[in-house]
């Protein structure tokens, strides 16, 4: 293969177009702060599509898991059970409010939190669970479930990865009490930063309401229920701006389509690397049965950390801009001072070593596509 001239971006954010039109319609009616006609619109456009009892727009899926975090009611002293093969806000939420993160193991096929190592790390102190759909692809939520609720553990469900995507006809986000996604620019829906707060617990609902509105009764002040509004509880500022929500509102009329596209060419990846893991020298991602994912993301487990470097390198040279993922947060500084590891992270590190996450995006050309998979092909052989 010559040395390419071509570039592929591990991501090109996608927009549809009716953006524009959205924005403008937005900036007429002069309401942009949040909690305004998109807002309402692309709530109940997520109530509806994936059945939640209600969803609340945020600045991020970080801002939402602060807000679950604050709803659950974690203090110092207090737990929570999480994988370490995460993005940092999945613990950081937790960790501002004083409670430790205890990292468990995640499974070798998806990646994600091992239920079966769960209930070991259990104990007196533990509040809540906080699962993450790794590459939209469900974790085991009725297992997770099942442990959670004769204990009384609130399941927070990290769904950043998997809007559109389920698990045994359910959609992700909505097996938990509470779950949270995220429309940065890397996900497959986006506001260029954005997120939601789903609450399938209805014991939730009104004091989201208010955490939501920086701990005030603002929300029933408008409904007429109160006829002035003031500071009632924890709170912060959590909304999304309508410009943003204008922007997410085209995206959402798109998102079958958005997944569909994705799946297309996740699909041609995994058909074409079928041989090279028959040959040994990868492992392809791994769809449960009752699985149906979003194409979030394509990886590739390379068969140990030497072999993952030089692949990476050889792809950058290529012009293929193919990176890796987690750094396990029990290893991290942060993660370390704040959180403990409960048994065996071979699994995490693992995955955190061999991984690499190959370029996938809406209107990447079928010839871009071909190209990474030569170059992921020729790579494995120099190697
Ligand atoms: C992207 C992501 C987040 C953070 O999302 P933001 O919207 O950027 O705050 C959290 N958790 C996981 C698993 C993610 O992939």
């Amino acid at each position: 293969m010559s040395v390419g001239r071509r570039s592929i971006p591990f991501n090109r954010p996608y927009v549809t177009g009716r953006e524009y039109d959205y924005l403008r319609e937005a900036v007429a009616t002069s309401h942009l702060a949040g909690n305004g006609r998109f807002t309402a619109r692309c709530q109940a456009w997520l109530e509806e599509r994936l059945g939640c009892r209600r969803a609340l727009l945020t600045h991020s899926c970080t801002g939402a898991l602060e807000m679950a975090a604050i709803l659950t009611g974690v203090q110092a002293g207090d737990e929570v059970i999480l994988p370490s093969f995460t993005f940092v806000s999945t613990a950081n939420a937790f960790v501002l409010r004083g409670a430790t993160p205890v990292f468990v193991d995640i499974r070798p096929d998806t990646l994600n939190l091992d239920e079966r190592l769960v209930e070991a790390a259990i104990t007196a102190r533990t509040r809540a669970i906080v699962p993450v759909h790794y590459a939209g692809i469900g974790c085991d939520s009725v297992a997770l479930g099942a442990i959670a609720a004769p204990r009384q553990l609130v399941v927070i469900e990290d769904a950043a990865q998997g809007i559109l995507a389920t698990r045994n006809g359910r959609p992700l986000g909505t097996a938990g009490q509470l779950a949270a996604l995220s429309f940065h620019e890397t996900k497959n829906v986006m506001a260029g930063e954005g997120g939601a707060l789903l609450i399938n617990d209805p014991a939730f609902v009104d004091r989201a309401e208010t955490v939501w509105e920086k701990g005030t009764d603002r929300s029933r002040f408008f409904r007429g229920h109160v006829d002035k509004y003031t500071w009632q509880d924890l709170g912060s500022s959590f909304q999304l701006s309508e410009i943003a929500a204008a922007f997410l509102w085209a995206q959402l009329g798109e998102a079958d389509a958005i997944t569909a596209a994705r799946l297309a060419i996740w699909n041609t990846y995994h058909d074409a690397f079928a041989p090279l893991e028959q040959r040994g020298f990868v492992r392809r991602p791994v769809v449960p049965a009752g699985c149906e994912h979003n194409a979030h993301l394509y990886y590739l487990l390379l068969p140990d950390p030497s072999c993952r470097c030089a692949v990476l390198k050889r792809l950058n040279e290529e012009g293929v801009n193919a990176i890796f993922h987690y750094v396990p947060l029990h290893t991290s500084p942060a993660g370390r001072r704040f959180g403990r590891a409960v048994g065996s992270m071979t699994e995490t590190l693992a995955a955190s070593e061999r991984l690499i996450r190959l370029p996938l995006w809406v209107g990447m050309p079928a010839e871009d596509v071909h190209y990474v998979i030569d170059a992921v092909a020729t790579a494995l052989e120099h190697v």
